[in-house]
């Protein structure tokens, strides 16, 4: 069976846990965390930025930072994981759901003046496979607006609007090493601060609600409980596993860049009569996060996977729209999106990792052509 997703190892994890330990400090906010976080700051052009034990822990932090409280609206695309709108349910807001575009999972900005209403606190945008969102539209939208923008960048390390880093333009941005993403720690996160504003609240939130932190730095000479938070800090453990992978993330970039590409290549004409292949608007970069295709109907989508399980290989669906979750129709209020409906319905990811070998991506290429070609 060929697997949908396999961890990459560059072999130096366990040399960078070892030294961690060797260190005798394990818990956060050590050296390893400063190297990661560092890392983040310096390639990216991030003003700071915290390492958190997921994404899903940035994203709530990022609720706390905003300040959301219950009836604030915020925006939300339909077609995301549940922890994007999830962190901010947590703080009591209401979310409310964008379409994806009809060309692109992405939201549909063109909607999103229709969604903002005297409510509305915040926009969260995810940039879906690593392919930005149209960040100028919507920082100017958010500004006129006088809203927040938080970039859900869980699968967009390495990838580029107009020249800037995702995860470097909103006022605030979330990252994902969870295995399944381009770089991994197991579980693991990172909260990008672009508005300095939020630069000292976000480390009392990172540190349990405490000034913890400034403590150590010698800004002040005790520490206590200042204001709320939680324990979002990510172990050293953690942030030396990190380490290694962003040690290699030229290398493992090349690989995952030339095995999208062979995909992209090799199912471009079958794709011009039987689905649709990911496009790349012309200000964005691909981060080769994910390869998916778009069939033209749930039925076809169902049967490629089914043919494809068949064949000894593993490929995937996912998304549920948010928007029709046992959890959102519990209140009542389930509007049509077609476009992230139909993305739900008609899109599989291909399995692309590291170690995904030619002959096997010859088979999986083989398999979908047979898929098609024999109706
Ligand atoms: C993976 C992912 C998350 C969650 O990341 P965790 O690190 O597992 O919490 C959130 N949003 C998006 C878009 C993701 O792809």
């Amino acid at each position: 069976m060929i697997p949908f997703n396999k961890p990459f190892l560059t072999g130096k994890e366990i040399e960078h846990i070892e030294h961690a330990v060797a260190l005798g400090k394990l818990s956060g906010n050590g050296v390893y965390t400063k190297k990661c976080q560092l890392f983040f700051e310096k390639r990216y052009g991030i003003y700071k930025t915290l390492l958190t034990s997921s994404c899903t822990d940035a994203l709530e932090m990022a609720a706390l930072l905003l300040d959301i409280q219950p009836g604030d609206e915020v925006i939300v695309p339909s077609y995301t994981f549940v922890s994007t709108a999830n962190a901010f349910v947590l703080r009591g807001a209401n979310i409310v759901f964008a379409d994806s575009s009809n060309d692109h999972p992405n939201l549909d900005v063109a909607l999103l003046p229709s969604l903002i209403t005297t409510k509305t606190k915040a926009i969260i945008v995810v940039h879906y496979a690593g392919v930005a969102c149209d960040m100028d539209a919507i920082m100017a939208l958010a500004n006129a607006n006088n809203l927040f923008v938080v970039e859900d960048a869980a699968q967009a390390i390495e990838s580029y609007y107009k020249n800037r880093a995702l995860g470097s333009i909103g006022h605030l941005a979330t990252f994902s090493f969870h295995e399944t993403k381009n770089v991994i720690a197991g579980e693991g996160g990172l909260l990008a601060i672009n508005d300095p504003a939020f630069a000292d609240r976000s480390e009392i939130i990172w540190e349990k609600g405490t000034n913890r932190a400034a403590f150590f730095r010698g800004e002040i000479d005790k520490y206590g409980w200042v204001d709320i938070g939680s324990s979002f800090l990510a172990s050293e453990v953690t942030a030396a596993f990190l380490w290694a992978q962003l040690e290699a993330i030229d290398d493992i970039q090349e690989k995952r860049q030339l095995l999208w590409q062979r995909y992209y290549d090799e199912l471009y004409e079958l794709g011009e009569n039987n689905f649709y292949l990911p496009k790349i608007p012309v200000y964005a970069t691909n981060n080769a996060h994910l390869f998916y295709i778009v069939c033209n109907t749930l039925e076809q989508r169902d049967g490629l996977i089914q043919y494809l399980r068949n064949n000894g290989i593993y490929a995937v669906f996912h998304y549920l729209p948010l928007h029709q979750s046992t959890y959102n129709k519990a209140f009542g209020v389930c509007d049509n999106l077609p476009s992230a409906e139909r993305f739900s319905n008609c899109l599989v990811r291909l399995p692309l990792f590291y170690t995904l070998a030619q002959n096997e991506q010859t088979y999986i290429i083989d398999t979908i052509k047979q898929y098609f070609m024999n109706g």
